[in-house]
């Protein structure tokens, strides 16, 4: 089957023909109908530090994805072939402190499909079924993002929300969802900072109530204007970049609680003292999606239409245009990237 791989340890991907997988007893075999492009497979492709440091060639790609069900496992009973589902990514050992304490999100010993593993950018893939999460008639093209969407998911609703404001910083995809997500929870103001004009488009769309560019902006003055002062309750903090995260710490009111998803690629200098501690901040670090308090809560937001997230998909392209969605992504045009892939 044909399938989008790193084959040696230098830039670049490739499509290549690989075998299909076996189906084991505790599995289940997924026939990939669509699957998400993102920044982890852009830093798999550039071979940058992290990916040199963490990826072992030949490796298929791809972590994000939703199919239908073609082969049962002899010990799975929860599934029937012909049935629509998608997957967490996240492959945890079961016995870790931290499963046992029932946090799988933080697996010491997480095996990740399409990075540590091969992944879902092919025609199948076997999946243990205590993964698998039924899609319940939502349509595989928005399954496929389920695995970012509940990124967005863990960072908004992990602290209070409703009746809070809400400022995102950084407006890809995952910030943006993060906008629409914090305002269908009963956000009372929802402010979408970005560098980028286009992303805070996007955020507006997502529904944020006012869209800020630091590049043309004081964000702390404009935030502090727009609470009266106060700073704002929840700062989520999407970009990673080291300005950026200063700006969260700096624009959370006393006492408030700053979401961290976003990655660094090295150290950060802050003002711990004046900008945390003096200020009684809260800070949570965001790693995944909770197994599968993420993924329910998810599901009843998609399925009663709280939360639209297919405004962010802007492209699609099929398996063997790899190339041309990669552009797409560097091109800084995209919002979130599919890839239909047909057998
Ligand atoms: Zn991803
Ligand atoms: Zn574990």
């Amino acid at each position: 089957m044909k399938a989008i791989s790193k084959l040696s340890r230098e830039p670049g991907l490739v499509v290549t023909d690989v075998p299909a997988p076996v189906c084991g007893p505790a599995d289940v075999l997924i026939k990939v109908k669509h699957a998400g492009l993102c920044g982890t497979d852009m830093h798999i492709a550039d071979w940058d530090a992290w990916a040199r440091g963490r990826i072992h060639p030949p490796l298929v790609l791809g972590h994000e994805f939703a199919g239908e069900i073609v082969e049962v496992g002899d010990h799975v009973t929860a599934f029937k072939t012909g049935e629509l589902v998608n997957a967490e990514g996240h492959i945890i050992c079961d016995h870790c402190r931290q499963c046992r304490m029932g946090d799988g999100h933080i697996c010491r010993n997480t095996s990740i499909i399409g990075v540590d593993r091969d992944g879902a950018f092919t025609d199948l893939i076997a999946m243990p079924a205590t993964n698998v999460m039924p899609l319940n008639g939502i349509p595989t093209s928005v399954g496929a993002i389920m695995d970012p969407l509940g990124n967005a998911f863990h960072t908004v609703l992990s602290t209070e929300i409703s009746g809070n404001s809400v400022l995102v910083i950084g407006c890809g995809p995952i910030g943006c969802w993060a906008v629409g997500i914090a305002k269908a929870a009963g956000a009372k103001q929802v402010i979408a900072s970005d560098v980028q004009g286009r992303r805070l488009k996007l955020a507006k769309a997502m529904g944020a109530d006012v869209a800020l560019n630091p590049m043309e902006v004081d964000l702390n003055e404009s935030i502090k204007d727009l609470t009266e002062g106060e700073g704002m309750d929840v700062v989520c903090e999407m970009s990673g970049h080291p300005t950026a995260i200063n700006q969260a710490f700096k624009a959370a009111r006393f006492g408030g609680k700053v979401q961290l998803l976003g990655l660094p690629s090295g150290e950060v200098p802050i003002n711990l003292s004046n900008d945390v501690i003096f200020k009684g901040l809260t800070l949570y670090g965001v790693i995944g999606r909770r197994m599968y308090e993420t993924w329910h809560k998810m599901q009843s937001f998609l399925s009663s239409g709280l939360l639209d997230p297919t405004p962010v998909i802007t492209h699609t392209f099929k398996l063997d245009q790899i190339d041309e969605a990669l552009e797409a992504i560097r091109s800084g045009e995209a919002g979130k990237v599919i890839l239909e892939i047909e057998s």
